[in-house]
């Protein structure tokens, strides 16, 4: 992307200022213009830029959209090893944490003092986000540099927008689950919007809205199955540590000390292959959108049984 700092106005709007130079053709454009890459920070002059530039790039998240599971767990399969490496050290703090307050509490009853509380809260959170970033960069060109400075500097936007959202959908939840379940099907995504696109709160929601528009059987379908599939991992991943538990009593009171740095793992590590799946969903979806189409996963799958079939 490239932003102007030249004063020149928009050959469309002659009283605003061009912004962008178009990342396909070098046209220069105002704000109202510039029409937004699928997954990136490039910005196009025009549909017909659009079409030209981002042609591979549809195809290659619509076509992943109609298999977000497989999909999904390819990404989370390729995306496994920077997620260890970025989440360990995430996990070891977690772990440090309870330790260390128990030695600096002065009243040495065995307590752990509010500032390593709120430390260890911080540090929970800082993972989902460590773990977003990282999956968000493989698929797509957002979230780039180091995933830490990433995570953090998002923290308090993202934190925002989940609270937002969290108020609108307990109002929902107030009058009948079903506005609840609805709003928040609707809203999901505000997340990713607020985390990689770097949008504020308010913008994330609208975005999430226009996102899920028509959407939300298809996306409760897929929520469902993408949450139990990340919930079969998540049970295999505390059969393991059980499992590590009983076979090493050598190790005694160590297991439960290192039990936090073990769960830590478990729930980045699931929620890594979650999001992947919800990324596969989400870049279809926008993909699709953007270009004005609707999702064509039914007619798809119409076709692919019909094929089986005959
Ligand atoms: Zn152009
Ligand atoms: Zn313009």
């Amino acid at each position: 992307m490239a932003v102007l700092t030249t004063r020149e106005f928009c050959p469309n709007h002659p009283d605003l200022l061009a912004t962008h130079s178009c990342d396909n053709c070098g046209s220069i454009v105002c704000d109202k213009c510039a029409v937004e890459a699928v997954s990136s920070l490039d910005r196009y002059c025009s549909d017909d830029c659009w079409n030209e530039a981002q042609s591979d790039v549809y195809r290659h998240f619509v076509d992943n959209l109609t298999s977000p599971y497989a999909s999904g767990f390819k990404l989370w399969a390729d995306s496994l090893r920077p997620l260890l490496v970025a989440v360990l050290p995430v996990c070891l703090m977690v772990a440090a944490i309870p330790i260390f307050g128990a030695r600096f509490n002065l009243a040495q009853d065995g307590t752990i003092p509010v500032g390593f509380t709120v430390a260890f809260f911080f540090f929970g959170v800082y993972g989902f986000l460590v773990t977003a970033s990282v999956i968000t960069q493989q698929y797509t060109n957002y979230a780039q540099g180091s995933v830490f400075v990433w995570a953090i500097q998002r923290l308090i936007p993202w934190a925002m927008t989940w609270a937002l959202v969290g108020i609108v959908v307990g109002i929902g939840y107030v009058f009948f689950v079903i506005p609840g379940v609805y709003l928040a099907l609707r809203l999901f995504w505000a997340d990713e919007y607020a985390l990689a696109h770097g949008d504020p709160p308010w913008r994330a929601m609208k975005e999430s809205w226009l996102l899920t528009d028509g959407e939300v059987g298809e996306v409760f379908k897929f929520q469902l199955i993408a949450w139990l599939l990340g919930s079969a991992v998540f049970l295999s991943g505390w059969g393991v540590f059980f499992v590590l538990a009983t076979v090493l009593p050598f190790l005694g009171n160590w297991t439960v000390r290192f039990a936090p740095f073990f769960i830590g793992l478990i729930f980045y590590v699931c929620y890594g292959l979650v999001h992947s799946m919800q990324l596969v969903e989400f870049y279809g979806l926008r993909a699709c959108h953007m270009k004005g189409e609707v999702p064509d996963r039914v007619v798809k799958l119409r076709l692919g049984s019909a094929k089986q079939a005959s």
